[in-house]
């Protein structure tokens, strides 16, 4: 997982499903690029943040600890 994109996701921490995709979301008025994680079968989103790999990182931590 160097450099970010083709990082693998976990399946969503709500529904289990591993239909979940990259979301590329560039901050209107700024510099600024975010990113988050989306599962496409619940419409949960992953934590919003400046970090590609960042945002995979939280997903995958967060669907680590879903019971
Ligand atoms: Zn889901």
């Amino acid at each position: 997982m160097e450099k970010g994109h083709r990082a693998i996701f976990k399946h969503c921490p709500f529904c289990w499903s591993t239909d979940t995709a990259f979301v590329i979301a560039p901050v209107p008025h700024s510099d600024l690029i975010e990113y988050y994680v989306e599962c496409h079968s619940c419409k949960a989103t992953g934590p919003l943040v400046t970090s590609s790999k960042r945002a995979v990182e939280l997903w995958n931590e967060r669907s680590g600890n879903a019971v």
